[in-house]
């Protein structure tokens, strides 16, 4: 009898909970690279290359030297919440990777065409894989040295509501380069390449720092300008990194780098504390330029509050935003930038004794500039480049 009731509640089947997942994880082409380069840095990658057609809408292909997958790992990976590189909830304390929460791949591969090509050490063969929204369409063998390639062609081919909130080929160029630059800067030692429809966009050797791979990515003009920050609380946070001096203005915080124990994130309370530890020496409406690499207790900030991984929450919060003002008006007045600036009027910058921070052996890495489609100073006025969907669909 009760069997003629109507329940209504199912589980959705894996590949529907993925294209939803998706919906989070996967916003843009650049996400997608987002996440492809966080797994080649956590597999332990030395060198990157990332080859993109289209504004990432046709092809994003990811190629690393990192530790490579086994053949059982490698159709694993596509699961939902397959993961290597959690066990428990408390590692989630701790976490040292990039990754953890085991759905990028599996997102990704929901909305796309995907072929990925793996080889570890220990094995003669490389392992091919063939998911086609986020169906499994072949595993062989292949060849290739150790590490992993990853293609992903035909992103939201199977979603058309999604595809339609795509921008235009230079905005999604972009963002794209952006997510490269930052993981860039992050990691100075690693070799990064980024190609757009085969013209290079940015090539970069491993570098010895940060102040290096600064330089090769936005040449000397900017180095000249920046000014080392060091500063930090016990218990609260670390901070090191570069600002601009006061001369270099931007009109947005697009210049601004962000990075908590090497997560590259999107942060109110960092951009606040930069600026106002700025407020003296730079008038409303302008920004500096500036990395800041926060390095924070684990204990102290939560890394799983967004499903893109872009965002954390810090414990203390207004502490951290002290202790980043605090480092960037040492670092100011260290460099001689002081200001009188009471009255609201324009500040004036008295002396700027910046250290050359050129040296030797950058001057092997004069290739490695980054050419930008638009500006080199990420000025980019996003919206303008936008066009409509239907655009879009045109362009085809
Ligand atoms: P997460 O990174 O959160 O673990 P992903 O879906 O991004 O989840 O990746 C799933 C798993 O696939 C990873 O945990 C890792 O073991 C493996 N993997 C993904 N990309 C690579 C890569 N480039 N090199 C080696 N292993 C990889
Ligand atoms: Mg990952």
């Amino acid at each position: 009898m009760s069997n003629q009731v109507a329940n209504r509640i199912r589980i959705l089947p894996d590949n529907l909970a993925n294209q939803i997942a998706a919906g989070e994880v996967v916003e843009r082409p650049a996400s997608v690279i987002k996440e492809l380069v966080e797994n080649a840095i956590d597999a332990g990658a030395t060198r990157i290359k990332i080859d993109v057609e289209l504004g990432g809408r046709r092809l994003m292909r990811i190629a690393d030297d990192g530790s490579g997958m086994t053949r059982d790992d490698a159709i694993l990976a596509f699961e939902r919440h397959a993961t290597s590189k959690i066990s428990s909830l408390d590692d989630l304390g701790a976490i040292e990777t990039l990754g953890f929460r085991g759905e990028a791949l599996a997102s990704i591969a929901s909305v796309a065409k995907v072929e990925l090509i793996t080889k570890i050490d220990d094995s003669l063969e490389a392992t091919r894989v063939l998911v086609d929204g986020g169906k499994f369409i072949d595993v062989k063998d292949a060849a290739r040295d150790r590490g992993t390639t990853i293609s992903v062609r035909d992103l939201f081919f199977n979603t058309p509501a999604r595809r339609k909130f795509m921008r235009s080929e230079a905005t999604e160029n972009y963002h794209l380069t952006s997510i490269v630059t930052h993981y860039a800067l992050a990691r100075p030692e690693i070799a990064f390449t980024l190609t757009n429809n085969g013209r290079e966009v940015v090539n970069v050797a491993p570098a010895r720092d940060l102040r290096e791979r600064a330089f090769q990515i936005f040449g000397a003009g900017l180095l000249d300008s920046l000014i080392p920050v060091r500063g930090g609380r016990e218990y609260v946070a670390n901070v090191t990194g570069f600002i601009s001096a006061p001369r270099e203005r931007r009109t947005s915080r697009d210049s601004q780098y962000f990075f908590v124990n090497k997560r590259f994130v999107r942060d109110k309370t960092i951009a606040g504390g930069l600026l106002e530890g700025f407020r003296s020496v730079l008038p409303h409406g302008v920004y500096p330029v500036a990395f800041l690499f926060l390095e924070i207790p684990f204990d102290e900030i939560d890394v799983n509050v967004h499903p893109a991984k872009t965002e954390v929450r810090f414990r203390r919060g207004e502490a951290v935003k002290d202790v980043i003002a605090e480092a960037v008006r040492a670092a100011l007045s260290q460099a001689g930038i002081e200001s009188d600036h009471a009255n609201g009027e324009q500040p004036f910058v008295v002396n700027v004794p910046i250290p050359s921070v050129r040296d030797n052996s950058s001057s092997e890495t004069d290739q490695g500039q980054i050419k930008f489609e638009n500006d080199i100073s990420f000025e980019v006025p996003i919206a303008s480049n936008d066009v409509e969907p239907d655009q879009i669909e045109e362009s085809e």
